[in-house]
């Protein structure tokens, strides 16, 4: 990657001086949402999805949208061209805006706040896809409306956290006995041959990775389930995955310290995995 180029409400300038005010409404409420997307090859992968995303968790928290479907794509493709182009993470907020006080009440009149920049988007590590990643649980104490791509994300940073220090690629919420999702990912278990994934609903992220895999294995001639997934049937799935933009499909082989998900990565998720792949190169309709 070239220098790094931030996008601050329509300037363009280097990451390293990008700045919003201390009133913020991101910054002192976390009144904001965002989206990660991927390029590849300097292209955006499944951007009508992200974009669609996007418009959504806005208007969930009526916070106007400052863009067209249409800006919002000029404006990520700009995003990743000033940055060089290659493959890349795209990061895009907004939030409700600054204000003049520290009001919890929606200001009168405020313009919302639009940041973008980019990162490099390693490649999957070939230790993951060779032997798979391990998981951890933990509690889901997340509000009730995980559907919203929110930057209130310390739910989601605790847990992370906590899955680094023990080891793991990733935290896995569980509600009772439900596993919802992953702190940033969703979770897919092969289950007596059928592919199984939560359903979309308030409790999870309606990921767009998991939105591409559905329509990738249902075209595929897959049995595919969307359903509750308990944590005990996942103890004893015989393949589970972890699906999002920066991880792309990737297979899970320990679980709190066992071997899990038939305890090496399985031809469920290699398929999955190459369907995916030949995606990205075709970088077809994307979701
Ligand atoms: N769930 C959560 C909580 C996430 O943060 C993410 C990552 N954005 C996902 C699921 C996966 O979503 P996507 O496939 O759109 O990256």
């Amino acid at each position: 990657m070239s220098q790094a180029i931030a996008h601050v409400n329509g300037a363009w300038l280097p990451l390293a001086d990008a700045r919003v005010s201390v009133l913020d409404r991101g910054l002192l409420f976390a009144d904001g949402v965002y989206e990660v997307l991927a390029a590849y090859g300097g292209r955006p992968f499944a951007l009508d999805g992200h974009v669609r995303r996007l418009a959504r968790s806005l208007r969930e928290i009526a916070i106007r949208d400052p863009h067209t479907a249409a800006g919002w794509e000029r404006l990520v493709q700009e995003l990743v061209d000033r940055n060089g182009g290659g493959d890349l993470s795209v990061y895009l907020q907004v939030t409700r805006g600054t204000d003049v006080s520290r009001t919890a009440a929606f200001p009168e009149g405020a313009r919302p706040t639009v940041i973008g920049f980019c990162q490099p988007l390693p490649p999957a590590s070939p230790a993951a896809l060779a032997d798979g990643v391990a998981v951890v649980t933990r509690p889901d104490v997340r509000w009730g409306r995980c559907d919203i791509k929110s930057v209130g994300l310390l739910p989601n940073v605790m847990a992370i956290q906590h899955a680094r220090e023990h080891g793991c690629n990733e935290a896995l919420f569980v509600r009772g006995d439900r596993v919802t999702e992953g702190a940033s990912s969703n979770v897919f278990a092969v289950l007596d041959g059928a592919v199984v994934t939560p359903p979309l609903s308030h409790e999870i992220l309606p990921g767009v990775t998991r939105e591409v895999l559905l329509r990738l294995l249902r075209a595929d001639g897959q049995d595919v389930r969307e359903r509750d997934l308990n944590l005990s049937e996942l103890l004893h799935a015989q393949e589970i995955w972890l699906a999002s933009t920066v991880r792309e499909v990737l297979p899970v082989t320990r679980l709190d310290g066992e071997p899990a998900g038939g305890g090496r990565p399985g031809p469920r998720w290699k398929r999955a995995w190459e369907l995916f792949q030949k995606e990205k190169k075709g970088l077809g309709a994307g979701g």
